[in-house]
């Protein structure tokens, strides 16, 4: 595990990066939130995010999310940006703040009934597949707006926006015809629907900028924070 200094210049520089990127498009750095993802680190690295002024991190696993935050003091967001499997909806939805990866109406059923018997409203967004990726989760496109429509009548749901994640590629166009497909299919919807959907959770650390240009409103940012894992 690196050191707080390490980790405070290292998001330094990732700040700088999205704030050049936020130029290049014309953006205001203030419309662009950086995620800290602290998979696969110790508890230790999500109090650093807080420690900075990060609103939130980002967990892949339920199971490892539930654990360390239950270890970490700081008082700091989390969100499942990771595959949720229907049978851990219900701790999902106890222990994150807000889930990234609803991909299916079976799942968005068992998150609105947990989050009911809970009494709260919980904050999801839409995971979909929008490079057509056969190794991703994630909705198809064409599937979208009857999620939407499906998610939009959970009275225990919030959908605040759209997530995607990139196929893994040589070409870097591939990522940014990726995050245009993925604005597109948000602006698309918020029209049909009037919902505003808001976030568009898109760019990890390899692919930030591109997902810059294309409108993302949250980078998902692991390893440019902490390292290798
Ligand atoms: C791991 C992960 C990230 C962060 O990836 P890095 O390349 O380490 O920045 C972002 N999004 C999701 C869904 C992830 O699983």
């Amino acid at each position: 595990m690196i050191t707080y200094e390490e980790f405070k210049s290292r998001a330094d520089a990732v700040r700088a990066q999205i704030a050049a990127a936020c130029a290049r498009a014309g953006r205001d750095p203030a419309e662009v939130e950086l995620l800290a993802v602290t998979k696969t680190h110790a508890a230790a690295a999500a109090e650093f995010a807080a420690r900075y002024g990060l609103r939130a991190v980002g967990e892949n696993r339920v199971q490892e999310g539930v654990e360390k935050r239950a270890q970490c003091a700081a008082p700091i967001a989390w969100e499942l940006i990771g595959h949720l499997q229907s049978n851990k909806a219900k701790l999902a939805a106890a222990h994150f703040d807000r889930v990234q990866s609803v991909d299916s109406e079976k799942l968005l059923n068992q998150l609105d009934r947990a989050a009911g018997e809970l009494g709260k409203t919980l904050p999801v967004l839409l995971q979909i597949n929008a490079g057509h990726d056969p190794a991703k989760f994630g909705a198809e496109p064409a599937d979208a707006p009857r999620l939407l429509d499906a998610a939009l009548a959970k009275p225990h749901l919030r959908v605040d926006g759209l997530m995607t994640i990139a196929p893994l590629a040589d070409d870097p166009a591939v990522a940014a015809r990726t995050f245009a497909h993925l604005r597109e299919i948000r602006d698309r919807l918020a029209a049909q629907t009037g919902a505003p959907l808001r976030e568009l959770s898109m760019g990890m650390s390899g692919d930030l900028d591109a997902a810059i240009a294309a409108g993302s409103t949250l980078v998902r940012v692991g390893t440019a924070l902490f390292g290798e894992r």
